[in-house]
């Protein structure tokens, strides 16, 4: 005699039923949800708001998440993560302000210079992933990848669409602009980008170099000159003159003399 067909109780047929229908964050709370509502802690009203409400959460977070990664950012950091006190050469209401993405509607860009470790990129990450949480278009390329990419897609004659590709975006996050030296083709590249970008869309350039000092990056100041003049017009520039963050566990533990040579770069 076969076995009599045991049917799933109703409890695992809604949480097999909504995992069917890809509504996974309602799948895990339902059990809870309907436990809820038998003892009469929540109305049915209140649980179907609670559960779709956290579906739409989770969309959302996984939406985010996917259009964060094709930002390719080196790291995922925002402003919460940020230790102002840590740099107080930077203004924390300059920098919420630019989070509040104006600049990025007016066109606007910025010019963060500073040494090394002193949290260019982590400000600029967390400008992009602001610019990204607005739904904005946003890249994060390094300076001396962006223009061998340039370069290459100029050496197998498919200059302009990757140029297009560039061009289009929201925001570019321009990083270590000047930590290597750039020739006159890829000076020449950059201008072509910049000035396609130029008071339509806006672009973060981390440096090293004061602007003032970017001749000496392209090797041709004309060209120089001319990428300077455009990136600056319309600009943010912040300065950021503290110590490295990378450093901050190894300079609090020297005495106090040997400490500020320390930060003194002596
Ligand atoms: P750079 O100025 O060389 O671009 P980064 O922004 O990459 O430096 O900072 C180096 C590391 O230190 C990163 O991991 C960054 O998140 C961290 N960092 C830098 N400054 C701060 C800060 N004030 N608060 C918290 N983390 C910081
Ligand atoms: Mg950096």
């Amino acid at each position: 005699m076969a076995a009599p067909v045991v049917e799933a109780s109703p409890a695992v047929r809604v949480r097999s039923n909504l995992e069917e229908l890809g509504m996974d964050r309602m799948a895990e709370l339902a059990g809870e949800h309907m436990s809820l509502v038998a003892a009469g802690s929540k109305t049915y009203a209140e649980s179907l708001l609670e559960l779709t409400d956290a579906q739409i959460a989770a969309v959302r977070e996984r939406d985010l998440w996917r259009r964060v990664q094709k930002a390719n950012f080196p790291y995922v950091k925002t402003l919460a993560d940020f230790d102002f006190s840590f740099q107080p050469s930077l203004s924390r209401p300059v920098v919420e302000d630019l989070a509040t993405m104006g600049f990025l509607e007016r066109g606007e860009n910025v010019v963060l210079v500073g040494s090394p470790g002193v949290g260019k990129t982590h400000i600029a990450v967390s400008l992009g992933v602001e610019a990204v949480r607005c739904r904005k278009l946003t890249y994060f390329a390094d300076c001396q990848r962006l223009v061998d990419d340039l370069k290459r897609a100029a050496a197998k004659g498919q200059l302009e669409r990757r140029m297009r590709f560039y061009a289009h975006l929201s925001l570019l996050i321009l990083d270590e602009l000047g930590y290597l030296g750039i020739d006159k083709e890829g000076a020449d590249l950059l201008f072509q980008l910049v000035s396609r970008r130029y008071e339509r869309r806006s672009t973060i350039v981390t440096t090293n170099v004061g602007i003032g000092a970017w001749a000496q990056v392209f090797g041709d100041p004309v060209t120089a000159s001319a990428i300077a003049d455009r990136v600056c017009h319309h600009c943010h520039v912040i300065r950021i003159t503290g110590r490295s963050y990378r450093m901050k566990d190894i300079l609090p533990d020297l005495p106090g003399r040997d400490r500020r040579d320390a930060e003194n770069g002596e």
